[in-house]
């Protein structure tokens, strides 16, 4: 039954084995044992990835390689080679900005950001435009927090070059419907750049049906290893990206005055990589994709409507985020919320507070700052229910 599932999923995770409650899967996923023992496993055996011949060192390189594939199946991209391993979702956006629009963008092009994007999708865009003399546009939101597809149709025109926009918002939850955003800006030749951090842990993503040129996230977040990243870049752009860092493995051959660079995604994997990070998340996606997905979002969904539902008791609470989702952020008039963050940290719970590195999206929602508790499959109703009292008691104390 899925509550025995929820039971099971529940106890791979030792960091709940303590009095921990943990509400912020959406700053970063806690880590399953299967991680940590393919980590320990990792750096119990000897070698590296692509360079040496001995029996270790090969096997590591295959696993490694087969880490590319999995990816790829998982978002449903054709060839692992359209997969570039970089070191989280940040470094992605950021390697897009360098490879790709950095030569191809001029002064007379625009960029439309959505006003609902983490610093991660909006500072690489702006310092593009500083570099470049592009200039970005800001894509407002609709009444439901959403990227307001009407003002995109009237913004965009044929000097827009890049749409930044994310799956899901780490602050309001809102789901962009990308299909329609991705068929207007094609229209226009424009290439479309998803943040998928956040959508990835909740929804399947098919990346080729849906046409997206680039695409990416960070493993810590869908319970894999910190420092590791995926980025997935479509065959309409990536033979046209340059490689941006320099090192070994990136290249064919190197004289003293030039280099051949080699085939993507090669080229964009200088130096020697995450091997522990990315073998990590090969166990990781195999133990993720063998639980019924759909059965376990809708459980984090209405333990989160469970919460707010209990929250719209206390007076002067104000949800922020968008219904049905495990994202639930919050205010309650009157309480900054780095003071209830510390008052329920002292109870063992961790949320988080402040401006969740989207301050243009707090400016639009007229807030500065908030409380989110986001929920993973792993917590449960009587979680919630010490949530509650815990948050009467803060409240009883500040206020
Ligand atoms: N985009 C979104 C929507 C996020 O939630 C996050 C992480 N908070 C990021 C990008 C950045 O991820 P990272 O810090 O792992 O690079």
């Amino acid at each position: 039954s899925l509550e025995n599932q929820l039971q099971k999923f529940r106890n791979s995770f030792p960091a709940l084995s303590g009095n921990l409650i943990y509400f912020d899967s959406a700053a970063t996923s806690l880590k399953p044992q299967v991680l940590i023992d393919t980590t320990v496993n990792f750096y119990s055996t000897a070698g590296t990835v692509h360079r040496s011949q001995y029996k270790e060192a090969q096997s590591l390189t295959d696993l490694y390689e087969e880490t590319r594939t999995l990816i790829a199946r998982f978002i449903s991209a054709q060839q692992p080679e359209n997969i570039i391993w970089t070191k989280g979702a940040t470094e992605s956006a950021n390697l897009i900005a360098h490879s790709y629009f950095k030569d191809i963008l001029t002064a007379d092009d625009e960029i439309i950001v959505s006003e609902s994007e983490h610093h991660a999708n909006l500072i690489p865009w702006i310092m593009l435009a500083k570099t470049t003399g592009a200039t970005l546009i800001t894509l407002p939101l609709n009444e439901n927090a959403i990227p307001c597809l009407d003002s995109f149709k009237k913004l965009i025109n044929t000097k827009t070059k890049l749409l930044a926009i994310t799956q899901m918002s780490n602050l309001t939850g809102a789901i962009t419907p990308l299909q329609t955003f991705i068929e207007v800006a094609h229209r226009y030749d424009c290439k479309v750049v998803i943040d998928g951090s956040q959508g990835i842990v909740h929804s399947s993503i098919d990346v080729e049906a849906l046409n997206i040129d680039f695409y990416f996230f960070s493993a810590h977040k869908l319970y894999g290893p910190t420092g590791v990243g995926v980025l997935y870049a479509s065959p309409s752009v990536i033979d046209d990206m340059q490689p941006w860092q320099g090192g070994g493995k990136m290249l064919v051959h190197a004289k003293m005055e030039d280099y051949i660079a080699a085939e993507p995604p090669y080229c964009f994997e200088a130096g020697t990589p995450n091997i522990a990070g990315i073998i990590g998340f090969n166990a990781v996606l195999k133990w993720w994709q063998q639980w019924p997905l759909d059965g376990f979002e809708k459980h984090a969904i209405s333990l989160a409507t469970k919460t707010h539902h209990l929250l719209s008791e206390l007076p002067l609470y104000k949800r922020i985020s968008v219904p049905s989702s495990s994202i639930l952020t919050f205010t309650l008039k009157g309480i900054h919320p780095s003071d209830l963050d510390m008052l329920l940290a002292e109870q063992n719970i961790a949320i988080r507070s402040g401006m969740h590195c989207a301050h243009p999206l707090n400016r639009t929602l007229g807030i500065n700052g908030s409380i989110r508790a986001s929920f993973a499959p792993f917590n449960t109703d009587k979680e919630v229910e010490l949530f509650i009292s815990a948050i009467k008691k803060a409240v009883s104390i500040l206020r």
